[in-house]
């Protein structure tokens, strides 16, 4: 490639692997009214650092853009409601937290994973960039900062004795593209003996399970232990614990700490050991998924192509940001597919990115009774299945577009 600069390391040999062409943002759910606008489009490419390993996306666009107004509305997840619950839960037994304590969270959206450390009776603060979600957070009593965080802000709460026992970020490391900044940042912020712990969907599961659709403008980096050892050892900090989850198509849990500060698990080891005896340090490794992702897409289209040719219809369901990913690579708009039904309120009467789907109440789906329905939010099938009994008891059918196309 022309050129490149890792954003990690520095170093300016790359590799990109993945071409996903030119796409919408793909949080930006378009009103009616913006549809004469023009709506820009950028490239989607994913490149492999030869020094470093770390995966991320070559074009940036800038944050501010991104997350100003927010319509991700953890909330509306029952999964997502559970797994925070249990993970408040882990955090607790494993840091000892108290009255005394204070948990920092990173994007902490609406206060869904916060309110379960509020319960609890552990101080906390939440950080969030995008005012509207920030406001209904604190009106629910999560105390919330609305600002986005880097090392200035780590600094000043520092200063003002605010240093974190814990530090919280889920589905947020991921989208910084500053990201010396951002562990400069954990690092400012964290008492001598405090822990971070961090989640984000897992390089290593994206590639196996061909989830090319967690790529996105928002998603800048795609995690290794391979990247990130070397990434948190130039900011003072180590690993020192790594869990796997299946939540997101499959995410880590990374703990890490003031380098010293705690023993190190042998679970970071075993898994650099992993991704080495699997090839992720060598860049042919990710050329293979390059073929897996367009071979997949050939799959899907010419199922479309079938059922519209045996006039049958079909809508989709989930008008998230991994949807839009699809759609748009795909090329899927509104010749093959009707509608995107969604649960969320704040979704529904807009249009997704770039392909235009009207977004329509999750019910409509049983009320207007496509014949198929691609289930874009795949990573939350099972709920999904099963809040759909009534669609499906009327005939409808969900098409799983990943990792193979399945009709369900
Ligand atoms: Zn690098």
């Amino acid at each position: 490639m022309t050129s490149f600069a890792c954003r990690s390391c520095g170093c300016s040999e790359g590799h990109v692997f993945l071409d996903l062409g030119l796409q919408p943002l793909a949080n930006n759910l378009l009103k009616p009214e913006d549809l004469g606008q023009p709506e820009p489009r950028f490239p989607l490419r994913v490149a492999v650092c030869h020094r470093c390993h770390l995966l991320q996306i070559t074009d940036i666009v800038p944050p501010v853009d991104l997350f100003s107004d927010y319509l991700y509305f953890s909330s509306f997840s029952d999964a997502l409601l559970r797994h925070a619950a249990t993970a408040c839960e882990s955090h607790r037994q494993r840091c000892g937290l108290d009255a005394s304590s204070l948990v920092v969270e990173i994007a902490s959206n609406d206060g869904y994973l916060l309110r379960n450390f509020v319960a609890a009776g552990i101080p906390c603060l939440g950080i969030e960039p995008a005012a509207n979600i920030a406001r209904v957070a604190a009106e629910k009593g999560i105390p919330t900062l609305n600002r986005f965080f880097d090392v200035a802000l780590a600094r000043e709460l520092a200063a003002q004795g605010r240093s974190a026992d814990l530090i919280l970020g889920n589905n947020v490391f991921a989208h910084v593209p500053d990201t010396n900044g951002f562990v400069a940042g954990l690092a400012a912020l964290l008492k001598p003996t405090g822990r971070i712990a961090l989640e984000f969907p897992y390089a290593g599961d994206l590639i196996d399970h061909v989830e090319f659709d967690t790529v996105y403008h928002e998603h800048v980096f795609y995690f290794t232990i391979l990247a990130l050892e070397p990434l948190f050892a130039r900011h003072g900090l180590e690993l020192i614990d790594v869990e796997r989850l299946a939540i997101h198509g499959g995410s880590l849990r990374i703990h890490a700490a003031h380098r010293g500060a705690h023993p190190v698990s042998p679970s970071v080891g075993n898994l650099l050991a992993e991704e080495k005896a699997r090839g992720m340090d060598q860049s042919g490794w990710y050329d293979r998924f390059g073929d897996r992702v367009r071979r997949i897409r050939e799959d899907l289209l010419s199922l479309v192509k079938r059922l519209r040719s045996e006039g049958k219809s079909i809508a989709a369901y989930g008008a998230s940001a991994k949807g839009s990913t699809l759609l748009n690579y795909y090329g899927l708009g509104r010749e093959s597919l009707d509608f995107v039904a969604d649960r969320s309120t704040a979704k529904q009467g807009r249009l997704t990115p770039g392909t235009h789907l009207p977004i329509v109440p999750a019910e409509d789906l049983a009320a207007r009774r496509p014949d198929y329905a691609l289930l874009l939010t795949w990573n939350f099938a099972e709920e999904i299945l099963r809040q759909q009994q009534a669609y499906r008891d009327l005939g409808g059918r969900f098409i799983v577009p990943l990792p193979e196309v399945r009709i369900l």
